[in-house]
């Protein structure tokens, strides 16, 4: 059986000579950067420029990586360099992101361009099975190649953001927000997502879990070590070792499950082969090697059979946004940041923010946006009983 290949280099700072170093062992291991990128193409990069964040908040792609991966390219021949990513919020422009994350200035060391990602337009995607077509920032049209530099951190809604995830930040500003309310829930949002990968295509994806995010992620989480990068040319396959490191199952994870039904890479750890700087793992060994038990992440298993057939009928037992109000500043971004038409919360002008739960679709944009860490995902209590977490 041809497995799927996924690099682990063990690392525990950003020190960033130690950095480059790892990432040229991880791409070393997987066979060279040549086998991904040529020289003469357009290549472009793409961190995780969530939010307007320090590096140390644990919420974007950390500079000494990015740079790492910048270098590395250099040192292939690679000419034509260049980045970007549109953040979630709609109140923080891709320059403001990357000028706070340190991403511009190891940008400008490098002479990596920045990529239109401010505007775009539709990208026919007939092929998809959720979604048809894209709205894609410019500078992802005119790449010929992207390489995904991704942060390993939770996810209201799909538990995990990685490697499949983060291609979201290809689709233009308020789009993003439009799509949670064309897919609204995490399955059809995790195959929506699946078919973004699939019509984008990148050639590598590289993860940064050096100090990944647990807890109320991805923006409003707790900054925690985790001590490696991950390399592979499968997102799923790289997705699935990020959650066998944490001890989460990769079947609870929908952009895995859909990544593998719909043949974008694999989850199974059998078909999955992790190459460290030591020798070959199987996955078991990895996790037992690298991984954290008692890493925080949601690990509920409702989302699918029966409960999670008729919980919409229970709205009591339904997670939710819960916004806790001593924190809350009533800046407005949640009421700013949520997808449906009528605003399933209100917020700003100096009213703190306030729910109507019988619109809100769970889709977690309000959560993932709030500046002070004020909104959190209720789960009921009943609901964690029967889960048996
Ligand atoms: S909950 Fe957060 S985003 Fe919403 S108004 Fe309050 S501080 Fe702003
Ligand atoms: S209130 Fe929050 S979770 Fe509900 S639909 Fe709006 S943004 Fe999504």
């Amino acid at each position: 059986m041809n497995k799927h290949v996924v690099a682990l280099i063990p690392l525990d700072a950003y020190d960033q000579p130690r950095v480059d170093e790892a990432v040229r062992q991880g791409l070393a291991l997987l066979g060279g950067v040549e086998q991904f990128v040529r020289p003469e193409e357009k290549v472009l990069l793409k961190p995780n420029l969530l939010a307007r964040a320090l590096p140390q908040k644990a919420i974007t792609t950390h500079p000494a990586v990015f740079s790492a991966v910048c270098r590395a390219l250099r040192e292939a021949g690679c000419r034509h360099l260049s980045y970007g990513d549109s953040p979630g919020s709609p109140t923080t422009t891709p320059d403001k992101a990357a000028d706070t994350a340190g991403i511009a200035e190891a940008a400008e060391r490098y002479q990596v361009e920045k990529a239109d990602f401010a505007s775009g337009s539709v990208v026919p995607f007939p092929g998809g099975h959720t979604a048809r077509s894209f709205y894609l920032c410019n500078g992802v049209q005119e790449a010929d190649a992207l390489i995904n530099i991704c942060k390993m951190k939770t996810h209201a809604l799909e538990r995990i953001t990685g490697a499949v995830k983060n291609l979201y930040g290809c689709v233009t500003g308020v789009n993003k927000a439009t799509g949670h309310a064309a897919f609204p829930n995490s399955e059809v949002f995790a195959d929506m997502l699946v078919d973004l990968n699939r019509c984008i295509a990148p050639r590598l994806h590289i993860m940064d879990g050096v100090i990944a995010m647990e807890g109320n992620g991805p923006t409003s989480g707790t900054p925690t070590p985790m001590n490696v990068l991950l390399f592979s040319a499968d997102p799923v396959a790289l997705d699935a070792i990020f959650a066998h490191l944490i001890h989460l199952d990769p079947a609870e994870v929908p952009t895995c499950t859909y990544g593998q039904l719909r043949g974008l890479g694999v989850m199974d750890a059998e078909r999955i082969a992790v190459r460290t700087p030591e020798g070959e793992l199987t996955v078991a060994q990895a996790r037992e090697k690298y991984g954290r038990k008692d890493f925080d992440v949601y690990r509920g298993t409702l989302q699918k059979g029966l409960l999670f057939k008729v919980m919409p009928l229970l709205p009591f037992l339904q997670h939710r946004p819960k916004v806790d109000l001593k924190k809350c500043v009533a800046c407005g971004v949640c009421q700013e940041a949520c997808p449906v038409e009528e605003k399933a919360v209100r917020s700003g002008n100096g009213k703190k923010a306030k729910y109507d739960y019988s619109k809100c679709i769970r889709c977690y944009c309000c959560q993932e946006m709030c500046p002070v860490k004020a909104i959190e995902v209720y789960r009921h209590p009943l609901t964690k009983l029967l889960s048996g977490k």
